[in-house]
Formats: structure tokens, sequence, C-alpha cells
């Protein structure tokens, strides 16, 4: 009796999830095979013309020259009674999808006047911007169940992995709540731990030793009891912002020598440690950009009126708090060759934007990041790499992805060009691929007229 009942739940359920696909966007199709495209190597940067890359559920499991590929010719009879589809990738290039690794999840639950179709546009706005996988770096509750439903196929979305709610002052006010705050997200499941400002140097170490022996990572802001020597020796898996380097050298207002930027980039590189500059974001947020540059981005009209006229209010305000800093300029430059040089002394750069925050929209903050990734020196392959085959390498632990290969997640970009000659064309891809799920510009730019109708 029990076990059919139990028969009929599963059917109820599976009932209610039909109905519930109904909401999603993306076209699916049990195999996928795009041919006669151009697969780029994110390793070297070498481009491997003709291939076909076929995808079966939510992995790649073919990468093969045309001509030997097996599942084309098997497939091709097949197309209409088991739903291949196949795609001429003719002329076209094929990518990893790109990580965002300092993003964030609004709650599921709307806050502030949010609209409640909020949080799902965020998580579109992501795949749009070519974003198939978030770290997202401050947990709400609900959120896992979130991650969940994505990765099942439930709700449209990047990939998330998930950061828990935040470390700090706020939040830590002695060691033995640093302690039992790590084991309750440790077994909650959640992915990282997030530091925010406001830790005593004790309590740091406290949550890092807790942290290692749960097995659980951390990473985030460098709290100023803290220092970044300290942040990067207790192992913050990365530095977000570059938090902590201008505190240590006094680089928020005169410019630093050459010279102490490198012996922290290699300090940084002894022990490991990446970074997610979120430069973009910062030079705004330090009085570092231009109002009338940040007033004209198009991606404004994928932001709720609430938000926008906030970030309008800010950006058209002369006197806001970090708009009159005088020194804005000299602290932008210093980042610029912080960025520059750990880039040379090989630490690990991670692509990162902290969407949504300030004139950051999600997916779209990426081009806004590239830009001040160019100006660092970066070239477009360390610049793709960076949001590839390095988000990849960040978490081997948990799957494969950051690369067009066999057994890979199907986690692909299909673009109109070479991405490491024209980064641009990244901006506007014939099609995303999400753990599977098929976007095509058709449908991104349904979502995105949605989107804009809806919030203006
Ligand atoms: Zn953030």
């Amino acid at each position: 009796m029990q076990k059919r009942f139990s028969v009929l739940t599963v059917v109820f359920l599976s009932l209610l999830m039909s109905l519930w696909s109904s909401d999603i966007s993306a076209n699916d199709a049990p195999v996928t095979i795009i041919e006669s495209v151009n697969v780029v190597d994110m390793r070297t940067g070498e481009v491997r013309p003709n291939m076909s890359v076929v995808v079966e559920g939510t992995r790649i499991v073919e990468v093969a020259a045309d001509n030997l590929s097996n599942a084309k010719s098997s497939n091709t009879a097949a197309e209409s009674s088991s739903g291949t589809r196949i795609i001429n990738g003719r002329g076209k290039y094929i990518m990893p999808g790109l990580g965002e690794m300092h993003g964030h999840i609004p709650p599921l639950t709307p806050f502030q006047g949010m609209p409640e179709r909020y949080m799902n546009d965020v998580l579109f706005l992501y795949l749009a911007g070519g974003v198939t996988t978030v770290r997202g770096m401050l947990g709400y509750p609900h959120q896992l169940t979130v991650a969940q439903q994505v990765a099942n196929g439930e709700r449209d979305g990047p990939t998330l992995y998930l950061a828990g709610p935040s470390f700090s002052g706020n939040t830590v006010s002695n060691l033995r709540q640093a302690r039992m705050r790590v084991a309750e997200q440790a077994q909650a499941g959640w992915a990282l731990l997030k530091v925010h400002p406001g830790l005593s140097l004790n309590q740091y170490v406290t949550m890092a030793n807790e942290a290692k022996a749960h097995g659980i990572s951390f990473a985030g802001h460098v709290p100023e009891q803290v220092g970044i020597h300290h942040a990067i020796i207790q192992g913050s898996r990365t530095i977000d912002h570059l938090d902590g380097y201008m505190a240590a050298t006094g680089g928020m207002t005169e410019p630093v020598p050459e010279g102490e930027l490198r012996e922290l980039a290699r300090f940084t590189r002894a022990h490991g440690v990446g970074v997610v500059p979120t430069q973009a974001l910062w030079a705004t947020i330090i009085g570092a950009g231009d109002p009338a540059v940040l007033l004209a981005y198009d991606e404004l009209k994928y932001v709720p009126k609430p938000i926008r006229e906030g970030w309008i209010r800010y950006a058209q305000n002369p006197n806001s708090s970090y708009a009159t800093v005088a020194t804005a300029q000299i602290h932008a430059e210093n980042r610029r060759r912080l960025l520059r040089i750990l880039h040379e002394e090989g630490v690990e750069i991670l692509l990162g934007t902290d969407a949504p925050q300030l004139f950051s929209v999600p997916g779209f903050s990426i081009r806004r990041e590239i830009a001040f990734m160019q100006q660092a020196g970066m070239s477009n392959l360390a610049i793709l790499q960076s949001g590839t085959i390095a988000v990849g390498r960040y978490f081997a632990a948990e799957d494969s992805f950051g690369l067009i290969e066999p057994g890979a997640r199907a986690d692909l970009l299909l673009l109109e060009q070479n991405p490491l000659e024209q980064i641009d064309t990244l901006y506007n891809p014939a099609a995303v691929m999400a753990n599977g799920h098929w976007y095509s510009r058709e449908i991104i730019q349904q979502r995105l007229a949605d989107i804009a109708a809806a919030y203006n």
C-alpha cells in the first residue's frame, strides 16, 4: 500500500514538474550535434576547424573532426524520430560558457519592493550574458533549493555554487560563534564561507581552522584587522575586489612603487591564492567611474526600476561619499597596475563582477569587466581563460567544465567570430548552452525584451 502510494506520488510530482517546466525558456533535445564548427581550445587558444561537438543530456560526449564523428552518421537519419537536434556550425566558433566568480542571487522572496520575478530574471540575465556558472557570494534561505532546481532543469539559470550567509562583525561576536557558524554552514551544504569586513584576526583564524577541519573553503573580503598577509597565509581561497592590497600599501591615496606590488603578487602566487578583481564595479565605488558613461549603459533597462533609480541617483549626485574622493584616479591606477602585476606573476585571475550591484548588471557586467582587464594588459586568451579554464580548475572537485571536451558539463557558447580575435562577439552569442539546455539567440532576445518590458 505504501509503495503504491509512493508510485502515485511520483506520477503526481512529475505531472507537477511538467507543468512547472512550461516556465522554462530552454529549447531542449535529447542529443544536440553542432557540426562543422571551429572549437576554441582554452588551454592554448588553438582553433580546431571542422569539428562536430555532440551533447547528450547535460554532457559533452564527443568532440571530433566532422568526418570522424560517430554520432553524426548514426544520428542524422534518426533526426526526426529520436529528437536529435543538428546545428550547422559552419563559420561559427564554440568556446566554454563563462563563470561569474563573484555573483549574487537575489532572495527567493522579493525584498524592498522588488518584483516577484526578479530572481528568475537575474538567473536568466546571467545566461544571456554567456555566464553558465556562478559562484554565489552571499547565501539566503532557500538558495540551495534554487541551485538544486537549476541543476535538475526545473529552472533556467547557470550552475550555482553558493556561499552561505556572511561572516562579519555583525554575525560573529566570539570564537565559539565563529566555530559553530562554520559547522552549521558546512553541514547545510553551502559550497563556501563568505567573509565580510568586521572580523578580528582571532575570529578569522578560528574560522579558517574550523573551515579546514570541515573541508570547506572561505573567500571574499579581507577584514581590516586581518590584512592581506594573514588572509593569504590563512588560505582565503580567493581575494575578491583586490581587497586588502591597497590597504597594505597606502594605494588608496598615493602611487605605490611597482616593487611593492610585485612582492605582494609573488606572495599571493606562492600561497596559491586566486583573485577575483571586480575592477569595473570598484572603479564606480571608489569614484573613478564616469557618470556619463555609466548612465549610458544600455543594459540598465534590465534592472527593476527601484534599483535602477538608486544607481542613477548615486551617479548623478556629485556629493555622494565616493565621488568626492579626490584621489580616486590614483587609487584606480594602482588597482590597474596591481592587476597587471598579479597576472604577470602568474596569480590565478578569476573573472567576476559582483553583479547585481551598482551599474553591474548580471551577465552584461562581464563586458565592462573585460574592458578593465584589457586595460591592465591581459590578452584576450588570458581574459577568456579567467572565465573558463580557471573557473573549471577552481571547481575541479565539484564537476568537470571550462573546456570543450568529452565528459565536460555541456556549458558552451556558439559565437559568430573567433573570440580571441574579436572578443565582443561574446556579447551577441548565436546560442548559449547551460548544463545541456539550449538557448538560441531568438530565445535570449525574446526573454530579454520581456524583462525590459516588465521593468520599464
Ligand atoms: Zn559581492
